[in-house]
Parts: C-alpha cells; structure tokens; sequence
C-alpha cells in the first residue's frame, strides 16, 4: 500500500512501496550494517551534529536502536534517565545496491541519529521521478529528503558508487582552502532547486570528489562508503593543519 509522506509537486515527496527490503536481496544486510558503521564513524568525528528530541518522540526504530546500545553496553537511555540526550543528527549516507541498471542504493532515513543507526534508520530507494519529484521506497520510515541529491549524482557519476552528506562548519567555513568545489547559491534543504545546484556544481567539475552546498554542508562521493568517509575525515584534519599553519 502506498502512503505519501510529505508536500505537493516538486516539493520532495517520498512513496512507501513496501516496509520490508533485507530481504529483497542477499547482499542487503551487509550494506546496511556498512551504512551503520559509517554513521558511527562520522558521528565519533563530530560531522553529524546532534539535534535534541525526547525520548518519547522518537520513531520506534530509533528507540530500539537505542535499547539494543544500552544492551550491548555502557549506556542507559529511556525515560528512566532524562540526563541521556536523546535525538537525532543532520545529514545523510547512502550506498548504491548494484541490483538493478536504474542505479538505486539503501540510504539513511529522515531523522536518524548517526551514531545509534539501525536497519529501520534505512530506507531502499526503488526509483526516483525527478520531474515529479517522487521517490519510491521500501523502509520503515521516509527517506532522508535528500534522497534526490544521492539519486542525482549516481546518475551523474558512474565512477561513484556511495555518498556521505555531512555538516562540518569548518570545512564550510573553509571549502576553497581544500579546493572543494562550491555551489553558486543557498537552496532549501529537499527542494528540487538545491538538486539543480549540485547538479549544476558537478558538471563544471567533473572530477570532484566532494562539493560544498552554500550555507549548509559537505557531500563527499567515492566508490565505497570507507573512502568516502575517510575522505570527509581527511579533508577536515587537512584543513586544520592548513589553519594552524597559517596561524603560526
Ligand atoms: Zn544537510
């Protein structure tokens, strides 16, 4: 059964096709388990900051991601213990599938913490409508809403084969020092006209293996979520060496 998540034509619109996807194909759970890693990693670097939201409003997935932590070990979550933040981060991962010629990956969903993502933090983009603005899903929740940004750049880029969009204010503070390609101007976040622009910032630099959004944040590409995570992680120790050195 379908159900439309959010707005009208052109504003991202994301269509449930189905809540189970591990188990559309083998490989499934081995990319979901690298997307979790991932976060983790981005989250210990400090590139997905937190938003707070109580426990209690948290979507059911990510309340159990938070159970199966405390389980696992050291920490205590819940509303038993209102001292442990509990929330979610910005940006977003993605991985291409390699199941189909359409170029659908598994990305994380709107909302996620980073750090304590689980496989309900991820949704498996089936197709995108661009010119409808839908994307079409199987997951538990809705897709991050810039599920058509990744969309747009596997269809660009056949060299890239994962995404990570994170939020690191140095590097955005910075993006030239790095030679980081950057967009000509700020566009809402999930709109179609920030598709565009990165769109656009790709075509004149074809070779980029990371662009800055203006005003927003960092989309690092690569032809494995490790290389583009230790990308994200190189380029913001590089550009404190670069300040420091400037500095001294
Ligand atoms: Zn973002």
């Amino acid at each position: 059964m379908a159900n439309t998540e959010t707005g009208p034509i052109m504003e991202f619109q994301a269509v449930g096709i189905g809540k189970e996807y591990l188990s559309l194909n083998p490989n499934f759970n081995a990319l979901a388990n690298s997307l979790i890693k991932t976060g983790k990693k981005l989250s210990h670097a400090g590139m997905a900051p937190f938003v707070d939201i109580p426990y209690n409003q948290l979507p059911l997935s990510q309340r159990q991601a938070y159970e199966e932590a405390r389980d696992s070990s050291v920490l205590n979550f819940g509303d038993s213990n209102p001292n442990i933040r509990t929330g979610n981060t910005y940006g977003n991962l993605s991985v291409l599938t390699e199941t189909r010629r359409n170029r659908e990956f598994l990305i994380t969903c709107t909302g996620s913490d980073m750090h304590f993502l689980s496989p309900g933090d991820i949704a498996y983009i089936y197709a995108v409508l661009p010119e409808q603005a839908q994307v079409y899903y199987y997951g538990e929740r809705a897709p991050s809403s810039e599920a058509r940004i990744h969309s747009a750049i596997y269809r660009l880029r056949q060299d890239v084969k994962a995404v990570v969009h994170v939020h690191c204010s140095e590097i955005s503070a910075n993006p030239s020092i790095l030679g980081i390609p950057i967009t000509s101007r700020f566009e809402k976040q999930g709109s179609i006209e920030l598709v565009n622009q990165v769109v656009e910032t790709l075509k004149k630099n074809p070779t980029a293996r990371a662009i800055e959004m203006r005003d927003h944040g960092q989309i690092f590409l690569a032809r494995t979520l490790d290389e583009a995570v230790q990308r994200a992680l190189d380029s913001k120790e590089k550009l404190n060496k670069l300040i420091l050195g400037i500095v001294a």
